[in-house]
């Protein structure tokens, strides 16, 4: 099933512009050269000006005196411009979520999950601004105490995907604020709208509680735009999310400042299916994990290793699904599956399928173009589902459309091997009714990614978690559990109060 016919240039400007303007943004005021389009349509959405480099450095340094202020602001008080912000964006839910929706072509009750992600981590931020707690130590001195206090950090420079075009800010700026830093954010070129909304809101929470202006700010921009925050020695942590490729480049010119990096990287997401799965179960979560968002989450899944037992059985379910999938417009009742963002997306994947054929693959189901005729820079597809002989070269590779390989396996330690034996380390889950099998899958012999799950797709993590993975993913953790302490530095304090001076380890410096 598929919608027939998309929405004009003229519906989804008008859209565009009545949710910026219900989030306080006045369009007329930005208006430039740089054109942004509409996947939806592949049409103009609109025409901004964007930061040049030497407006990202005067950023910065509003940033910082704005930090100047925060920082001594107690950790509840921030906790409380959190709380107004999640009110907000509770209060702008849809006009948020239609701008997701218009910008990147996410369906709309995934762009409102978006969103309710948003308000729930604010309430996560809230609850941990009572909560920045250090430690206190058994001294090995008599009369001293050990211990350590975590201090705000500094401006947090945050560059974003054009997948989670919002959610991602609010990981980093809920935390970051009751944390006591600043942020300037890079969002993806691809999604200006959604990010002046979004900090158009949180500007009214900032007035409101007649807190610094310049704790939130947007530079709009490409690579070049990251660049210069990236390299900015102000710019205390850089929290960047995208490929693998940017984060090698972010990555290497962070450290060479001696700054710190949070990087949050490309996936390459598996699902073992065993023996003992409930298959009905299993279909469910990896048709949503596969399929959903039209394969662009860094959570996708886009490996199942199945035991050779049901792969035929499991094969011929997920066909019968993808074969119905309902794609089109995402903004219209009944579909799950929108655009990609682009063409170069739509050529990755049928290069991909070209590539895993050559590789002995055959494409079950799926892989061919829709709705061209009714847009032809729009590019939908019909989400494609691939059986391979074996783990071969496309495999290993994070291709960004929704394309799912299906690869046999005999014993559990083998599917293991295969479940790492990708260069990234984001999500992985194991669909099993044994339980020895979850355990050794959770073990430290088992998955080597960052989020281990069993029972459940590789996507759709929730907010209370850290989030993030190894190897070519990066290594970063966002959003709850103590990801927090990457947005702060930490104090070690020792206190005489003995009257004496005892040196550690026993020394003795008497003169
Ligand atoms: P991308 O790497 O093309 O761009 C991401 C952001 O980085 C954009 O804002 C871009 O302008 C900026 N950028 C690019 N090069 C830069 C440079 N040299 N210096 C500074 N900034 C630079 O990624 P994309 O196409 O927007 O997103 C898709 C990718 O993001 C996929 O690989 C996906 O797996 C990954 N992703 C990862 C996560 C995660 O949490 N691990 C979440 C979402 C997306």
């Amino acid at each position: 099933m598929t919608t027939t016919a998309l929405p004009t240039a003229d519906d989804l400007q008008a859209q565009a512009r009545s949710a910026l303007e219900r989030c306080g943004v006045d369009l007329d005021l930005l208006t430039g050269e740089q054109t942004s389009h509409s996947p939806i349509n592949g049409e103009t959405l609109a025409n901004l000006s964007w930061t040049s480099a030497d407006e990202v450095d005067a950023c910065v340094a509003r940033a910082r005196d704005a930090f100047a202020i925060w920082r001594d602001t107690p950790a509840p008080a921030r906790g409380a411009l959190v709380r107004r912000l999640g009110a907000l964006l509770m209060e702008h839910k849809a006009d948020i979520a239609t701008l997701v929706s218009l910008e990147v072509g996410k369906i709309t009750s995934e762009a409102l999950g978006e969103v309710q992600e948003m308000i729930d981590v604010c309430d996560f931020a809230v609850g941990l601004s009572r909560q920045l707690y250090g430690r206190t130590m058994p001294s090995e001195r008599p009369g001293h105490r050990l211990m350590e206090t975590w201090h705000p950090l500094g401006v947090v420079g945050v560059i974003s995907a054009f997948n989670f075009p919002v959610a991602v800010w609010s990981w980093n700026t809920a935390i970051a604020l009751v944390c006591g830093d600043p942020v300037v954010w890079k969002p993806s070129e691809t999604a200006p709208l959604s990010a002046l909304a979004c900090n158009a809101v949180l500007q009214q929470a900032i007035a409101e509680a007649a807190a610094p202006a310049n704790l939130s700010q947007v530079v709009i921009g490409g690579a070049d735009v990251g660049q210069r925050l990236v390299d900015h020695q102000d710019v205390a942590l850089i929290s960047a999310t995208g490929s693998t490729r940017m984060g090698q480049a972010v990555g290497q010119r962070v450290a060479a400042r001696f700054g710190r990096c949070l990087l949050e990287l490309g996936g390459n997401n598996a699902a073992i299916v065993t023996p003992s799965a409930d298959l009905d179960l299993t279909v469910r979560g990896i048709v949503f994990a596969a399929a959903g968002t039209a394969g662009q989450r860094c959570t996708t899944m886009r490996r199942v290793i199945v035991h050779e037992s049901v792969l035929d059985d499991l094969a011929k379910r997920l066909t019968s699904v993808y074969e119905r999938l309902p794609i089109g417009d995402p903004t219209t009742d009944g579909t799950l599956v929108g655009p990609l963002i682009g063409g170069s997306a739509y050529q990755a994947m049928t290069a991909a399928l070209g590539q895993a054929q050559d590789e002995g693959g055959k494409v079950l189901v799926g892989g061919e173009r829709q709705l061209a005729d009714a847009a032809s820079d729009a590019y939908y597809v019909q989400p494609a589902v691939v059986q391979m002989p074996q783990q071969t070269q496309i495999v290993t590779r994070e291709t960004f459309a929704p394309v799912l390989y299906l690869i046999p396996y005999t014993d559990l330690d083998e599917a293991l091997s295969l479940n790492n034996a990708v260069p990234q380390g984001l999500s992985s889950s194991i669909f099993t009714e044994d339980q020895a099998e979850a355990e050794r899958f959770m073990s430290a012999a088992g998955s080597d990614c960052g989020l281990v799950n069993v029972n459940i797709g590789t996507s759709g993590a929730e907010i209370g978690g850290a989030f993030g993975g190894e190897k070519e993913t990066g290594g970063g953790r966002e959003s709850g559990s103590d990801a927090w302490r990457t947005y702060m530095r930490r104090a070690t304090n020792t206190v005489n109060y003995s009257g004496e001076l005892p040196l550690a380890q026993g020394v003795d410096f008497s003169v």
